[in-house]
């Protein structure tokens, strides 16, 4: 399939793509990567009828490091991600998440920022962001604002941005020293979308669970956190009987969808074990230097 007419604008700086956008009427789309979007056109999912390419405008394409948070902007890739020494030294669980994204081709072209747009439900980077308390920066010919993550990822494919908004980065708090953390995810192939994911981060205080955070993936219409659970698990010893409870609780929580990859239960299933084995993983890392 070809995608429908569409006007395209190289846009030059941060102003002249938000202008663009405002310029389209409410149907202009940011390219970034393009790896999900030139799909969903190519099949007609989506018509824009203005194109405005970010890909040249200067100053997105960096990770930065301020203030105990990590800030990626709108034009840094998969593969920077992956390969970025700050990111491996103070976000070991984004480092692990990376390396289940998709193949090398889509690595090299798909861009961190244009995935939490994007917010599928089955993506690692909306759930990353929500793990790490993420803020998200957007600029609109309106000016500047600033966004949790909780509140900018609304659902399947849908976020709390306008039309005539662009996101310029996105800030990821870094844990503190010596967190432990895991990822643990399972799909059909290496590199495929995952039927369902977890991520964990806890610290370990007087030999009990501290700042308990629990994200899931690919068991509702968006990434999750689990406040609850995450609650129930502040102040236990971390034993195989309170991350039995915990994957239990998570369990009773979701409503998985079926799909053509899964059924509801496999889901269900596939979030316990997962997360029973991310906790333990993430208790047997606390207390160990990331610094
Ligand atoms: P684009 O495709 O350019 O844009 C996607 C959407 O976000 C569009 O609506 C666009 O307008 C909007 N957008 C993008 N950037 C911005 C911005 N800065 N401001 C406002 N709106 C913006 N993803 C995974 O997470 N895990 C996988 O395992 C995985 N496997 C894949 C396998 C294949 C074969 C393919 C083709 C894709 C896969 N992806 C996977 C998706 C990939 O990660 C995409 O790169 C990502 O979802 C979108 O990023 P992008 O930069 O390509 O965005």
């Amino acid at each position: 399939m070809k995608p429908a007419r569409f006007d395209y604008v190289h846009a030059e700086s941060i102003a002249h793509a938000v202008e663009a956008l405002a310029g389209a009427g409410g149907d202009g789309k940011v390219l970034a990567g393009g790896q999900s979007l030139m799909p969903m056109m190519n099949f007609r999912l989506v018509k824009p009828s203005v194109l405005v390419d970010i890909n040249r405008i200067p100053g997105l394409d960096c990770i930065t490091h301020e203030a105990g948070v990590l800030r990626l902007g709108a034009l840094v890739r998969h593969r920077m991600t992956a390969e970025d020494g700050l990111v491996a030294r103070h976000i070991p669980v984004l480092h692990a998440a990376m390396k289940h994204v998709a193949h090398l081709t889509v690595r090299n072209r798909g861009t961190f920022c244009g995935s939490v747009c994007h917010a599928d439900p089955a993506a690692e980077m909306p759930m990353m962001t929500l793990l790490l308390d993420g803020t998200v920066h957007i600029a609109s010919p309106r000016g500047d604002r600033t966004m949790a993550a909780r509140d900018f990822l609304v659902g399947s494919l849908s976020t709390a941005l306008e039309p005539d908004e662009m996101v310029v980065a996105v800030d990821l708090a870094i844990p503190e020293d010596g967190t432990g953390w895991a990822f643990e995810e399972f799909s059909r192939r290496h590199g495929d979308y995952a039927l369902a994911a977890v991520a964990v981060l806890m610290a370990r205080a007087d030999g009990r669970m501290r700042n308990v955070r629990i994200a899931m993936m690919g068991i509702a219409d968006t990434a999750l956190r689990f406040a609850d659970v995450e609650a129930a698990l502040e102040g236990r010893e971390g034993t195989p009987a309170a991350f039995d409870e915990a994957a239990a609780l998570l369990q009773a929580a979701i409503q998985p969808n079926s799909d053509l990859n899964a059924s509801a239960d496999y889901r269900r299933h596939l979030a316990g074990a997962l997360a029973r084995r991310a906790l333990a993983e993430a208790w047997q890392r606390t207390g160990e230097a990331t610094g």
